[in-house]
């Protein structure tokens, strides 16, 4: 189980109401700073898991984001505005992170106390010399104009992302009692997804369509 398990304030001290989110009142919508212990999942009052279901996360979101909005405090004081706009800022990135797979797991493994992309910046074994080929197969296709190779690698690196996607998805949620090599270990994978993320990107942009005709 998770370890950061928190205790959040339960009661609003305007209306006494219980709290569903930690940062606002469903009763008499008073702001609450984001208590320092608040990860994200917290703030939009979420199970802390990486199997989000998605549509309950844009709910929690769209929910949250309505009630704590800056135009529904626009004839209040100066600070419940200002902590409304601050507000909505964070409770945008956490949505951001949570609702994106890859951010989601490099968030978890941090809140886990696992390495960052900077202290580990190592990719599993064989995956440089892999891509350095690969690069060199797609420049080739993009300067001869074969489709048919350009779509082959695309779907090759599309299944190799979803693949390793999927090997991050079953060890995320053991990330909370992982060893320090597991954390690592799994660190490692993470850092593979940008390069297919920048292998596909070099698919999407082809340097001699800008000079051709249609
Ligand atoms: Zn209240």
């Amino acid at each position: 189980m998770d370890e950061r398990a928190i205790s959040l304030p339960v009661k609003c001290l305007s209306c006494n109401e219980q709290l569903t989110t930690p940062i606002v009142c469903d009763g008499c919508h008073t702001l609450y700073p984001v208590p320092q212990s608040a990860d994200f999942f917290d703030l939009l009052s979420i199970p802390r898991t990486f199997a989000l279901d998605s549509e309950s996360l844009s709910r929690a979101y769209r929910s949250i984001a309505r009630q704590i909005h800056p135009d529904t405090f626009g004839g209040d004081s100066i600070e419940a505005r200002n902590l409304s706009t601050r507000l909505s800022a964070q409770i945008n990135e956490a949505f951001a992170t949570l609702r994106d797979p890859v951010k989601r797991a490099a968030y978890i493994l941090e809140i886990a106390g696992g390495p960052s992309a900077i202290e580990v910046r190592e990719v599993p074994g064989t995956l440089l010399g892999e891509v350095m080929m690969l690069r060199e197969e797609i420049e080739q296709a993009q300067k001869s104009g074969d489709e048919a190779a350009m779509e082959k690698h695309r779907e090759t690196i599309t299944t190799r992302r979803e693949d390793t996607l999927r090997l991050i998805a079953d060890r995320a949620d053991a990330l909370w009692e992982a060893s320090d090599e597991d954390k690592k270990a799994f660190r490692v994978l993470l850092n593979s997804i940008k390069y297919f993320d920048n292998l596909l990107a070099e698919l999407q942009a082809d340097p001699l369509a800008a000079g051709k005709d249609h």
